[in-house]
């Protein structure tokens, strides 16, 4: 049997029509840039997340980036942020001339450890930037606390947790800015790039949404230098229909990750830790081995997908050499990276596939 990482067609053919129909309707009005679906997308989606307003833009990155402007961040500064997340989290505090500061990542949930940022604000902090990695919200109480003390804004990287809960609070609306991605293979994902930042922050709505074109405000003047990333009529079109359906994927995949739990857990395996405030989305299902390599090879001979989420952490990356990091600065985020694997958790995941998965896995450590 063949069990791929995750099959984005059996998505499709279930709302197909509905699909079909948003995607012909741009078609025929043609407003293909800023058309009304890209508002009415805004305002479904600060619906969901419970923000005040919302901006879609071109890509989870350049929400992060615009995100960072709207803090003040310029060269000089510093933004503190996991190591252990993908390229997007540092690259966008580096194209800001701004000084990301990577910090370790805790063993259970791989998320930011709260007592290391602490140890690395500076008074150049601007911001802290969590990322809540594969769905599960970082410590954000923690985290909130030692930015209001040190007076620094918090952006949230919650590209891989939409409709992710902390104490009842969604990701994302915890910190001043909250960003999403939309990449096709999140939670939400368009047929392309896409992307959102949420916030309740009212005075930088209009800075925001100038940014993403171009900075003009009006139209033709240029107070600041922006972007061209708006977010594409198409793609808000699609993701307004597939909105709909999210809570009910989100519910599948955490009934997958029930079903991995019970049946891995006898297993020499470290498996997922759900705190009991978090309400995990389960972007991945990411287990750990020290045979991790093995164990990939493993799941490929037998045609079952799988993939490493993050296997070189950003403070050992090539461009973060001249940072001056070495991997002895850090307990937890190497040894993460060599021993995690992530493994199919998509909702439309049949059961004789889930059970395959675990059988070609118990057989593994048998
Ligand atoms: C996907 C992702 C991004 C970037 O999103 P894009 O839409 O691909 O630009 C940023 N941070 C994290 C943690 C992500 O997983």
């Amino acid at each position: 049997m063949e069990v791929p990482l995750l099959d984005l067609t059996r998505q499709y053919k279930g709302i197909k029509s509905e699909i079909d129909q948003a995607v012909h309707k741009v078609l025929e009005h043609t407003r293909f840039i800023m058309g009304p679906e890209v508002e009415q997308f805004e305002e479904q989606a600060a619906r969901y997340c419970g923000s005040k307003y919302a901006i879609g833009v071109a890509s989870g990155t350049d929400a992060l980036l615009i995100a960072l402007r709207a803090c003040g961040v310029k060269a000089g500064d510093e933004v503190i942020t996991s190591t252990f997340s993908f390229f997007a989290s540092a690259g966008v505090i580096s194209r800001l001339g701004a000084t990301p500061v990577f910090v370790d990542i805790d063993p259970d949930t791989y998320n930011l450890k709260p007592e290391e940022v602490k140890k690395a604000v500076s008074d150049k902090t601007r911001v802290i930037m969590p990322v809540h990695i594969f769905g599960q919200c970082a410590d954000m109480d923690q985290i909130l606390q030692i930015a209001r003390e040190n007076n620094i804004m918090v952006v949230e990287d919650a590209a891989q947790a939409i409709g992710a809960k902390y104490k009842e609070e969604k990701a994302g609306t915890m910190g001043d800015f909250g960003c999403f991605s939309f990449f096709p293979s999140k939670n939400l994902g368009a047929a392309g790039d896409a992307g959102m930042i949420v916030s309740d922050y009212m005075d930088k709505q209009t800075f925001m949404k100038s940014l993403r074109d171009h900075g003009a405000h009006p139209k033709y003047y240029h107070s600041y230098i922006g972007y061209n990333s708006r977010l594409d009529t198409l793609q808000a079109a699609i993701l307004s229909v597939k909105l709909k359906y999210l809570d009910q994927w989100t519910e599948a995949r955490r009934k997958n990750a029930a079903f991995y739990n019970d049946t891995l857990k006898d297993l020499p395996l470290k498996l997922p830790v759900e705190l009991e405030h978090n309400y995990h989305i389960y972007n991945q299902y990411t287990i750990a081995t020290d045979r991790r390599d093995e164990l990939l090879k493993h799941l490929q001979d037998h045609d079952i997908g799988c993939a490493i989420y993050y296997p070189l952490p950003l403070h050992a990356q090539e461009c973060y050499k001249y940072l001056g990091y070495t991997d002895d600065d850090y307990e937890v985020a190497p040894g993460a990276s060599r021993e995690v694997l992530s493994i199919p958790i998509y909702p439309d995941l049949r059961d004789d596939e889930r059970n395959y998965v675990v059988e070609v896995i118990t057989a593994f450590f048998k």
